[in-house]
Protein backbone atom coordinates (compact mmCIF):
# COMPACT_ATOMS: atom_id res chain seq x y z
CA UNK A 1 0.00 0.00 0.00
CA UNK A 2 1.23 3.05 -0.98
CA UNK A 3 1.98 6.07 1.65
CA UNK A 4 -0.80 8.61 2.28
CA UNK A 5 -1.24 12.19 3.77
CA UNK A 6 -3.82 12.06 6.70
CA UNK A 7 -7.43 13.26 5.84
CA UNK A 8 -9.93 14.54 8.16
CA UNK A 9 -13.49 15.11 8.01
CA UNK A 10 -16.47 15.11 9.66
CA UNK A 11 -18.59 11.80 8.71
CA UNK A 12 -22.12 13.12 10.22
CA UNK A 13 -24.03 15.49 8.39
CA UNK A 14 -23.52 19.30 9.29
CA UNK A 15 -26.12 20.73 11.85
CA UNK A 16 -26.52 20.07 15.61
CA UNK A 17 -27.37 16.93 16.98
CA UNK A 18 -26.68 14.59 19.90
CA UNK A 19 -23.18 13.27 18.66
CA UNK A 20 -20.87 13.88 15.10
CA UNK A 21 -18.21 12.19 13.92
CA UNK A 22 -14.89 13.18 13.19
CA UNK A 23 -12.93 10.93 10.66
CA UNK A 24 -9.23 10.91 10.37
CA UNK A 25 -7.00 8.36 7.92
CA UNK A 26 -3.50 8.09 6.83
CA UNK A 27 -0.25 7.21 7.98
CA UNK A 28 -0.24 9.61 10.44
CA UNK A 29 -4.05 9.25 11.43
CA UNK A 30 -3.25 7.96 15.34
CA UNK A 31 -0.50 10.14 15.68
CA UNK A 32 -2.07 13.08 15.18
CA UNK A 33 -5.40 11.89 17.41
CA UNK A 34 -2.82 11.10 19.88
CA UNK A 35 -1.45 14.99 19.90
CA UNK A 36 -5.03 15.84 19.92
CA UNK A 37 -6.35 13.48 22.89
CA UNK A 38 -5.65 13.71 26.42
CA UNK A 39 -5.97 10.29 28.01
CA UNK A 40 -4.88 6.78 27.25
CA UNK A 41 -1.81 7.18 24.77
CA UNK A 42 -3.62 6.18 21.35
CA UNK A 43 -0.51 5.18 19.77
CA UNK A 44 0.16 2.37 21.98
CA UNK A 45 -3.38 1.15 22.09
CA UNK A 46 -4.96 -1.80 20.50
CA UNK A 47 -6.77 -1.46 17.21
CA UNK A 48 -10.78 -1.66 17.60
CA UNK A 49 -10.56 -0.35 20.93
CA UNK A 50 -12.85 2.90 22.39
CA UNK A 51 -10.99 5.02 24.88
CA UNK A 52 -12.87 8.41 26.63
CA UNK A 53 -10.92 11.47 27.02
CA UNK A 54 -10.34 15.05 26.30
CA UNK A 55 -9.79 17.38 23.30
CA UNK A 56 -7.29 20.44 24.23
CA UNK A 57 -6.13 23.31 22.45
CA UNK A 58 -3.46 24.23 24.59
CA UNK A 59 -4.97 25.00 28.30
CA UNK A 60 -8.60 24.72 26.95
CA UNK A 61 -10.68 21.89 27.16
CA UNK A 62 -12.75 21.69 23.92
CA UNK A 63 -14.71 18.65 24.65
CA UNK A 64 -15.07 15.50 26.06
CA UNK A 65 -14.80 12.80 23.58
CA UNK A 66 -14.51 9.15 22.64
CA UNK A 67 -11.82 7.80 20.20
CA UNK A 68 -12.20 5.03 18.69
CA UNK A 69 -9.09 3.36 17.10
CA UNK A 70 -8.35 1.21 13.76
CA UNK A 71 -5.25 -0.41 13.01
CA UNK A 72 -4.27 -0.58 9.34
CA UNK A 73 -5.16 -2.56 7.23
CA UNK A 74 -8.11 -3.45 9.63
CA UNK A 75 -10.25 -0.27 8.92
CA UNK A 76 -12.61 0.73 5.90
CA UNK A 77 -9.46 2.60 4.28
CA UNK A 78 -7.35 -0.08 5.14
CA UNK A 79 -5.31 2.90 6.56
CA UNK A 80 -4.94 3.59 9.85
CA UNK A 81 -8.28 5.42 11.27
CA UNK A 82 -9.49 7.35 14.11
CA UNK A 83 -13.02 8.17 14.65
CA UNK A 84 -13.67 11.37 17.43
CA UNK A 85 -17.06 10.97 18.95
CA UNK A 86 -18.03 14.52 19.93
CA UNK A 87 -20.64 16.37 21.20
CA UNK A 88 -22.77 17.85 17.80
CA UNK A 89 -22.23 21.51 17.85
CA UNK A 90 -21.18 23.33 14.52
CA UNK A 91 -18.40 25.44 16.92
CA UNK A 92 -16.65 22.26 18.33
CA UNK A 93 -16.61 20.79 15.26
CA UNK A 94 -15.43 23.26 13.76
CA UNK A 95 -12.55 23.83 16.17
CA UNK A 96 -11.64 19.94 16.07
CA UNK A 97 -11.29 19.99 12.40
CA UNK A 98 -8.83 23.03 12.39
CA UNK A 99 -6.87 21.25 15.77
CA UNK A 100 -6.05 18.40 13.43
CA UNK A 101 -5.51 20.45 10.39
CA UNK A 102 -3.31 22.25 12.46
CA UNK A 103 -1.34 19.00 13.91
CA UNK A 104 -0.88 18.08 10.09
CA UNK A 105 -4.02 16.51 8.49
CA UNK A 106 -5.83 18.15 5.28
CA UNK A 107 -9.93 18.26 5.05
CA UNK A 108 -10.89 14.90 3.39
CA UNK A 109 -11.47 15.69 -0.37
CA UNK A 110 -15.58 14.59 -1.30
CA UNK A 111 -15.97 10.66 -1.49
CA UNK A 112 -12.10 10.34 -0.57
CA UNK A 113 -12.56 7.62 2.00
CA UNK A 114 -14.06 5.87 -0.24
CA UNK A 115 -11.68 6.27 -2.80
CA UNK A 116 -9.01 5.14 -0.42
CA UNK A 117 -10.92 1.94 0.59
CA UNK A 118 -11.18 1.31 -3.35
CA UNK A 119 -7.69 2.11 -4.10
CA UNK A 120 -6.40 0.08 -1.33
CA UNK A 121 -8.73 -2.96 -1.98
CA UNK A 122 -11.03 -2.84 0.36
CA UNK A 123 -13.49 -2.66 -2.40
CA UNK A 124 -14.38 -3.08 -5.47
CA UNK A 125 -15.10 0.27 -7.77
CA UNK A 126 -18.85 -0.99 -8.24
CA UNK A 127 -19.06 -1.97 -4.00
CA UNK A 128 -17.63 1.80 -3.58
CA UNK A 129 -20.39 2.74 -6.05
CA UNK A 130 -22.78 1.25 -3.78
CA UNK A 131 -21.88 3.05 -0.64
CA UNK A 132 -23.27 6.36 -2.29
CA UNK A 133 -26.45 4.06 -2.75
CA UNK A 134 -26.68 3.23 0.47
CA UNK A 135 -26.87 6.07 1.87
CA UNK A 136 -29.09 7.80 -0.63
CA UNK A 137 -31.55 4.65 -0.03
CA UNK A 138 -34.76 5.97 0.79
CA UNK A 139 -36.89 2.67 1.17
CA UNK A 140 -36.38 -1.07 2.06
CA UNK A 141 -36.52 -2.64 -1.48
CA UNK A 142 -33.46 0.22 -2.87
CA UNK A 143 -31.61 -0.20 0.27
CA UNK A 144 -32.01 -4.17 -0.08
CA UNK A 145 -30.26 -4.03 -3.74
CA UNK A 146 -27.33 -1.06 -3.01
CA UNK A 147 -26.60 -3.69 0.39
CA UNK A 148 -26.58 -6.71 -2.12
CA UNK A 149 -23.81 -4.92 -4.11
CA UNK A 150 -22.05 -3.08 -1.64
CA UNK A 151 -21.24 -6.90 -0.01
CA UNK A 152 -20.17 -7.74 -3.84
CA UNK A 153 -22.84 -8.50 -5.55
CA UNK A 154 -22.65 -8.02 -9.14
CA UNK A 155 -18.43 -8.32 -8.42
CA UNK A 156 -17.78 -11.94 -8.67
CA UNK A 157 -20.12 -12.09 -11.50
CA UNK A 158 -18.28 -9.42 -13.78
CA UNK A 159 -15.18 -10.74 -12.49
CA UNK A 160 -16.18 -14.57 -13.66
CA UNK A 161 -17.21 -12.76 -17.04
CA UNK A 162 -13.92 -11.16 -17.03
CA UNK A 163 -12.26 -14.12 -16.40
CA UNK A 164 -13.20 -16.17 -19.13
CA UNK A 165 -12.66 -13.08 -21.54
CA UNK A 166 -9.05 -13.28 -20.79
CA UNK A 167 -8.35 -16.97 -20.68
CA UNK A 168 -9.66 -17.36 -23.96
CA UNK A 169 -7.57 -14.26 -24.74
CA UNK A 170 -4.42 -15.63 -23.56
CA UNK A 171 -5.45 -18.59 -25.30
CA UNK A 172 -5.73 -17.22 -28.69
CA UNK A 173 -2.38 -15.13 -28.02
CA UNK A 174 -0.79 -18.31 -27.23
CA UNK A 175 -1.75 -19.47 -30.77
CA UNK A 176 -0.01 -16.12 -32.62
CA UNK A 177 2.98 -17.08 -30.56
CA UNK A 178 2.83 -20.02 -32.85
CA UNK A 179 1.80 -19.43 -35.65
CA UNK A 180 4.57 -20.72 -38.00
CA UNK A 181 2.95 -24.19 -36.21
CA UNK A 182 -0.46 -23.65 -37.30
CA UNK A 183 -1.59 -24.72 -33.95
CA UNK A 184 -5.15 -24.01 -32.74
CA UNK A 185 -5.15 -24.07 -28.50
CA UNK A 186 -8.48 -22.62 -28.19
CA UNK A 187 -11.49 -24.73 -29.12
CA UNK A 188 -13.53 -22.87 -31.92
CA UNK A 189 -17.19 -24.37 -30.65
CA UNK A 190 -16.66 -23.77 -26.76
CA UNK A 191 -15.33 -20.30 -27.94
CA UNK A 192 -18.83 -19.54 -29.41
CA UNK A 193 -21.04 -21.00 -26.82
CA UNK A 194 -18.84 -18.87 -24.47
CA UNK A 195 -19.85 -16.02 -26.16
CA UNK A 196 -23.52 -16.87 -26.43
CA UNK A 197 -23.48 -17.30 -22.44
CA UNK A 198 -21.42 -14.29 -21.97
CA UNK A 199 -23.88 -11.57 -24.48
CA UNK A 200 -27.10 -13.35 -22.54
CA UNK A 201 -25.73 -12.89 -18.99
CA UNK A 202 -24.99 -8.97 -20.36
CA UNK A 203 -28.43 -8.36 -21.88
CA UNK A 204 -29.67 -9.95 -18.68
CA UNK A 205 -28.18 -7.65 -16.61
CA UNK A 206 -28.82 -4.62 -19.22
CA UNK A 207 -32.95 -5.62 -18.48
CA UNK A 208 -32.42 -5.44 -14.77
CA UNK A 209 -31.22 -2.11 -14.79
CA UNK A 210 -35.29 -0.73 -15.87
CA UNK A 211 -36.09 -2.61 -12.58
CA UNK A 212 -33.47 -1.48 -10.38
CA UNK A 213 -33.70 2.02 -11.50
CA UNK A 214 -37.59 1.96 -10.77
CA UNK A 215 -36.52 0.56 -7.82
CA UNK A 216 -34.48 3.25 -6.55
CA UNK A 217 -36.14 6.64 -7.91
CA UNK A 218 -39.88 5.23 -7.44
CA UNK A 219 -41.56 2.54 -9.83
CA UNK A 220 -43.56 5.10 -11.89
CA UNK A 221 -47.55 4.41 -12.02
CA UNK A 222 -50.03 6.20 -14.15
CA UNK A 223 -53.78 6.52 -13.30
CA UNK A 224 -55.79 7.04 -16.16
CA UNK A 225 -59.76 7.24 -17.42
CA UNK A 226 -62.28 9.47 -17.97
CA UNK A 227 -62.80 12.73 -16.09
CA UNK A 228 -64.72 11.60 -13.14
CA UNK A 229 -63.66 7.94 -13.36
CA UNK A 230 -62.18 8.53 -9.79
CA UNK A 231 -58.51 9.37 -10.41
CA UNK A 232 -58.19 12.06 -7.61
CA UNK A 233 -60.51 10.28 -5.39
CA UNK A 234 -57.89 6.69 -5.59
CA UNK A 235 -55.23 8.72 -5.24
CA UNK A 236 -56.01 10.68 -2.39
CA UNK A 237 -57.44 7.22 -0.71
CA UNK A 238 -54.09 5.93 -1.40
CA UNK A 239 -52.07 9.24 -0.19
CA UNK A 240 -54.43 8.87 3.05
CA UNK A 241 -53.61 5.72 3.72
CA UNK A 242 -49.42 6.10 3.52
CA UNK A 243 -48.97 9.29 4.60
CA UNK A 244 -47.84 8.54 7.46
CA UNK A 245 -44.95 6.87 5.56
CA UNK A 246 -44.23 9.16 2.60
CA UNK A 247 -40.73 10.30 3.62
CA UNK A 248 -40.21 14.36 3.66
CA UNK A 249 -36.54 13.86 2.27
CA UNK A 250 -35.48 17.49 1.05
CA UNK A 251 -35.25 17.47 -3.42
CA UNK A 252 -38.20 15.05 -3.84
CA UNK A 253 -40.56 17.95 -4.82
CA UNK A 254 -44.27 16.82 -5.04
CA UNK A 255 -46.28 18.82 -7.71
CA UNK A 256 -49.80 18.33 -8.34
CA UNK A 257 -49.77 15.56 -10.38
CA UNK A 258 -47.16 13.53 -9.21
CA UNK A 259 -47.30 11.70 -5.79
CA UNK A 260 -44.65 9.50 -3.90
CA UNK A 261 -45.69 7.01 -1.84
CA UNK A 262 -43.78 3.83 -0.29
CA UNK A 263 -45.99 0.49 0.01
CA UNK A 264 -44.67 -2.74 1.76
CA UNK A 265 -40.55 -1.48 1.04
CA UNK A 266 -41.08 -0.17 -2.15
CA UNK A 267 -41.75 3.77 -3.65
CA UNK A 268 -43.73 4.58 -6.22
CA UNK A 269 -44.85 7.54 -8.07
CA UNK A 270 -47.50 8.27 -8.97
CA UNK A 271 -49.35 10.22 -12.01
CA UNK A 272 -52.44 11.61 -11.92
CA UNK A 273 -53.83 12.44 -15.08
CA UNK A 274 -56.53 14.33 -14.00
CA UNK A 275 -54.16 17.39 -15.03
CA UNK A 276 -53.70 16.39 -18.62
CA UNK A 277 -56.20 18.47 -19.86
CA UNK A 278 -56.22 20.70 -23.26
CA UNK A 279 -54.80 23.98 -22.32
CA UNK A 280 -54.25 27.17 -24.17
CA UNK A 281 -52.26 28.44 -21.23
CA UNK A 282 -48.32 28.28 -21.76
CA UNK A 283 -46.66 27.60 -18.65
CA UNK A 284 -49.69 25.27 -18.20
CA UNK A 285 -49.30 23.64 -21.71
CA UNK A 286 -45.44 23.07 -20.38
CA UNK A 287 -46.60 21.11 -17.47
CA UNK A 288 -49.33 19.31 -19.43
CA UNK A 289 -46.81 17.90 -22.15
CA UNK A 290 -44.44 16.64 -18.87
CA UNK A 291 -47.38 15.05 -17.52
CA UNK A 292 -47.78 12.95 -20.77
CA UNK A 293 -43.91 12.64 -20.92
CA UNK A 294 -44.03 10.94 -17.57
CA UNK A 295 -47.27 8.62 -18.52
CA UNK A 296 -45.26 7.21 -21.52
CA UNK A 297 -42.44 6.34 -19.35
CA UNK A 298 -45.10 4.88 -16.45
CA UNK A 299 -44.25 1.33 -15.87
CA UNK A 300 -47.77 0.24 -14.92
CA UNK A 301 -51.02 1.72 -15.70
CA UNK A 302 -54.10 1.85 -14.14
CA UNK A 303 -57.38 2.19 -16.28
CA UNK A 304 -59.85 3.29 -14.19
CA UNK A 305 -63.34 2.82 -15.52
CA UNK A 306 -66.99 2.52 -13.97
CA UNK A 307 -69.98 0.67 -15.47
CA UNK A 308 -72.25 3.14 -16.26
CA UNK A 309 -69.73 5.54 -17.98
CA UNK A 310 -67.59 3.63 -20.03
CA UNK A 311 -68.62 1.17 -22.59
CA UNK A 312 -66.98 -2.49 -23.35
CA UNK A 313 -65.57 -1.27 -26.72
CA UNK A 314 -64.34 2.12 -25.46
CA UNK A 315 -62.70 0.22 -22.72
CA UNK A 316 -61.00 -2.14 -25.08
CA UNK A 317 -60.17 0.17 -27.59
CA UNK A 318 -58.15 2.16 -24.93
CA UNK A 319 -56.63 -0.15 -23.40
CA UNK A 320 -55.03 -1.73 -26.49
CA UNK A 321 -53.77 2.11 -27.78
CA UNK A 322 -52.11 2.58 -24.61
CA UNK A 323 -50.47 -1.15 -24.39
CA UNK A 324 -47.07 -1.61 -25.22
CA UNK A 325 -44.57 -3.97 -24.23
CA UNK A 326 -43.04 -3.88 -21.09
CA UNK A 327 -46.32 -2.05 -19.35
CA UNK A 328 -48.10 -3.54 -16.63
CA UNK A 329 -51.66 -2.07 -17.57
CA UNK A 330 -54.31 -2.92 -14.79
CA UNK A 331 -57.96 -2.56 -15.23
CA UNK A 332 -59.82 -0.96 -12.34
CA UNK A 333 -63.65 -0.86 -12.05
CA UNK A 334 -64.40 2.02 -9.57
CA UNK A 335 -67.73 2.94 -7.79
CA UNK A 336 -68.11 -0.71 -7.28
CA UNK A 337 -70.52 0.67 -4.17
CA UNK A 338 -72.78 2.13 -6.55
CA UNK A 339 -75.79 -0.42 -7.22
CA UNK A 340 -75.73 -1.32 -10.88
CA UNK A 341 -77.64 -4.17 -11.28
CA UNK A 342 -74.66 -6.66 -12.31
CA UNK A 343 -74.01 -4.75 -14.92
CA UNK A 344 -70.56 -4.13 -13.67
CA UNK A 345 -69.45 -7.68 -12.78
CA UNK A 346 -70.77 -8.48 -16.75
CA UNK A 347 -68.65 -6.14 -18.09
CA UNK A 348 -65.54 -7.03 -15.80
CA UNK A 349 -65.93 -11.26 -17.44
CA UNK A 350 -66.12 -10.12 -20.66
CA UNK A 351 -62.99 -7.71 -20.03
CA UNK A 352 -61.68 -10.61 -18.90
CA UNK A 353 -61.75 -12.94 -21.44
CA UNK A 354 -60.96 -10.29 -24.21
CA UNK A 355 -57.68 -7.79 -22.55
CA UNK A 356 -56.22 -10.58 -20.08
CA UNK A 357 -53.14 -12.07 -20.65
CA UNK A 358 -53.08 -9.92 -23.65
CA UNK A 359 -52.73 -6.56 -22.91
CA UNK A 360 -53.76 -6.41 -19.42
CA UNK A 361 -52.41 -8.33 -16.36
CA UNK A 362 -55.47 -7.78 -13.88
CA UNK A 363 -58.17 -6.73 -13.41
CA UNK A 364 -59.34 -5.24 -9.72
CA UNK A 365 -62.99 -4.01 -8.47
CA UNK A 366 -62.81 -0.86 -5.71
CA UNK A 367 -64.41 1.76 -4.66
CA UNK A 368 -61.81 4.04 -4.79
CA UNK A 369 -63.70 6.34 -1.40
CA UNK A 370 -63.15 2.88 0.72
CA UNK A 371 -59.80 2.32 1.62
CA UNK A 372 -60.42 -1.47 2.42
CA UNK A 373 -61.92 -2.21 -1.16
CA UNK A 374 -57.71 -0.58 -2.47
CA UNK A 375 -56.19 -2.84 -0.50
CA UNK A 376 -56.01 -5.75 -2.94
CA UNK A 377 -54.90 -2.57 -5.47
CA UNK A 378 -52.30 -1.95 -3.64
CA UNK A 379 -51.24 -5.64 -3.15
CA UNK A 380 -51.24 -6.32 -7.03
CA UNK A 381 -48.70 -2.98 -7.40
CA UNK A 382 -46.35 -4.55 -4.95
CA UNK A 383 -46.75 -8.06 -6.35
CA UNK A 384 -46.07 -7.11 -9.86
CA UNK A 385 -42.76 -5.32 -9.07
CA UNK A 386 -41.54 -8.28 -6.48
CA UNK A 387 -42.33 -10.77 -9.40
CA UNK A 388 -39.70 -8.61 -11.83
CA UNK A 389 -37.02 -9.08 -9.00
CA UNK A 390 -37.41 -12.27 -8.56
CA UNK A 391 -36.45 -12.79 -12.48
CA UNK A 392 -33.50 -11.40 -12.34
CA UNK A 393 -31.44 -11.99 -9.37
CA UNK A 394 -28.45 -9.73 -10.21
CA UNK A 395 -29.17 -6.17 -10.68
CA UNK A 396 -27.65 -3.14 -11.56
CA UNK A 397 -28.93 0.38 -10.62
CA UNK A 398 -25.83 2.23 -11.56
CA UNK A 399 -25.58 3.80 -15.28
CA UNK A 400 -21.94 3.45 -15.56
CA UNK A 401 -22.33 -0.25 -15.18
CA UNK A 402 -24.98 0.17 -17.96
CA UNK A 403 -22.90 1.80 -20.16
CA UNK A 404 -20.03 -0.41 -19.82
CA UNK A 405 -22.54 -3.63 -20.10
CA UNK A 406 -24.10 -2.13 -23.34
CA UNK A 407 -20.15 -1.62 -24.89
CA UNK A 408 -19.33 -4.84 -23.47
CA UNK A 409 -22.52 -6.23 -25.16
CA UNK A 410 -21.01 -4.75 -28.57
CA UNK A 411 -17.39 -5.84 -28.39
CA UNK A 412 -19.01 -9.51 -27.96
CA UNK A 413 -21.49 -9.18 -30.75
CA UNK A 414 -18.05 -8.11 -32.32
CA UNK A 415 -16.20 -10.90 -31.84
CA UNK A 416 -18.91 -13.24 -32.74
CA UNK A 417 -18.99 -11.81 -35.86
CA UNK A 418 -15.84 -11.81 -36.58
CA UNK A 419 -15.37 -15.53 -35.51
CA UNK A 420 -18.39 -16.58 -37.93
CA UNK A 421 -16.27 -14.21 -40.83
CA UNK A 422 -13.69 -16.07 -39.92
CA UNK A 423 -11.10 -13.93 -38.47
CA UNK A 424 -7.97 -15.16 -37.35
CA UNK A 425 -6.73 -14.71 -34.02
CA UNK A 426 -4.54 -11.58 -34.07
CA UNK A 427 -8.38 -9.83 -35.38
CA UNK A 428 -10.49 -11.33 -32.51
CA UNK A 429 -7.86 -10.77 -29.67
CA UNK A 430 -8.35 -6.86 -29.91
CA UNK A 431 -11.71 -7.02 -29.81
CA UNK A 432 -12.00 -9.24 -26.97
CA UNK A 433 -9.52 -7.65 -24.70
CA UNK A 434 -12.15 -4.81 -25.41
CA UNK A 435 -14.89 -6.37 -23.80
CA UNK A 436 -13.09 -7.56 -20.90
CA UNK A 437 -11.70 -3.91 -20.92
CA UNK A 438 -15.70 -2.97 -20.17
CA UNK A 439 -16.84 -5.60 -17.76
CA UNK A 440 -13.42 -5.12 -15.81
CA UNK A 441 -14.27 -1.03 -15.81
CA UNK A 442 -17.15 -1.87 -13.41
CA UNK A 443 -14.87 -3.33 -11.09
CA UNK A 444 -12.14 -1.24 -11.36
CA UNK A 445 -10.10 -4.15 -12.75
CA UNK A 446 -8.48 -2.67 -15.88
CA UNK A 447 -5.04 -3.05 -15.79
CA UNK A 448 -5.52 -5.75 -18.68
CA UNK A 449 -2.58 -6.70 -20.55
CA UNK A 450 -0.58 -7.07 -17.47
CA UNK A 451 -3.44 -9.76 -16.50
CA UNK A 452 -2.95 -11.39 -19.97
CA UNK A 453 0.66 -11.51 -20.01
CA UNK A 454 0.20 -13.04 -16.26
CA UNK A 455 -2.24 -15.75 -17.41
CA UNK A 456 0.04 -16.48 -20.38
CA UNK A 457 2.99 -16.79 -18.51
CA UNK A 458 1.78 -18.12 -14.56
CA UNK A 459 -0.43 -21.13 -16.69
CA UNK A 460 1.55 -22.20 -19.70
CA UNK A 461 4.87 -21.74 -17.95
CA UNK A 462 6.55 -21.22 -21.68
CA UNK A 463 9.50 -21.00 -21.13
CA UNK A 464 10.53 -19.24 -24.21
P1 LIG B 1 -61.33 12.18 -11.83
O1 LIG B 1 -61.88 13.22 -12.75
O2 LIG B 1 -61.08 10.90 -12.56
O3 LIG B 1 -60.16 12.62 -11.05
O4 LIG B 1 -62.50 11.82 -10.79
P2 LIG B 1 -62.70 12.28 -9.29
O5 LIG B 1 -61.80 11.54 -8.39
O6 LIG B 1 -62.69 13.76 -9.24
O7 LIG B 1 -64.16 11.73 -9.00
C1 LIG B 1 -65.28 12.16 -9.75
C2 LIG B 1 -66.55 11.97 -8.92
O8 LIG B 1 -66.76 10.59 -8.65
C3 LIG B 1 -66.44 12.63 -7.56
O9 LIG B 1 -67.69 13.21 -7.27
C4 LIG B 1 -66.17 11.49 -6.63
O10 LIG B 1 -66.64 11.74 -5.33
C5 LIG B 1 -66.89 10.36 -7.26
N1 LIG B 1 -66.31 9.07 -6.93
C6 LIG B 1 -65.02 8.68 -7.06
N2 LIG B 1 -64.84 7.41 -6.65
C7 LIG B 1 -66.07 6.98 -6.23
C8 LIG B 1 -66.53 5.75 -5.66
O11 LIG B 1 -65.81 4.76 -5.47
N3 LIG B 1 -67.86 5.67 -5.37
C9 LIG B 1 -68.70 6.72 -5.57
N4 LIG B 1 -69.98 6.55 -5.25
N5 LIG B 1 -68.29 7.90 -6.08
C10 LIG B 1 -66.98 8.02 -6.41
Amino acid sequence: MASSDTIVALATPNGTGAIAVIRLSGDDAIAIAARMFRGKDLNEVPSHTVHFGTIRDGSQILDEVLATVFVAPHSYTRENVVEFSVHNSPYIVSRLLQLAIDQGARSADPGEFTRRAFLNGGMDLSQAEAVADVIAAENKASHEIAMSQLRGGISSAMRDMREQLINFTALLELELDFSEEDVEFADRSEFLQLLANLKQHITRLIRSFEYGNAIKNGVPVAIVGKPNAGKSTLLNTLLEEERAIVSDIAGTTRDTIEETMTIDGITFRFIDTAGLRETSDQIEAIGVARAREKVRAAKILLFLYDAQDNTFEEIVQQVRDLHRDELIVVLVRNKSDLPDKGLGSTLDDALRRELLGSCASDLVVISAKDPATVQPLKSVLVNHIRGLAVADQQIITNLRHLEALKRAGEAIDNVTSGFEQGFSGDLLAPRLREAARHIGSITGEIDLDRDILGTIFGRFCIGK
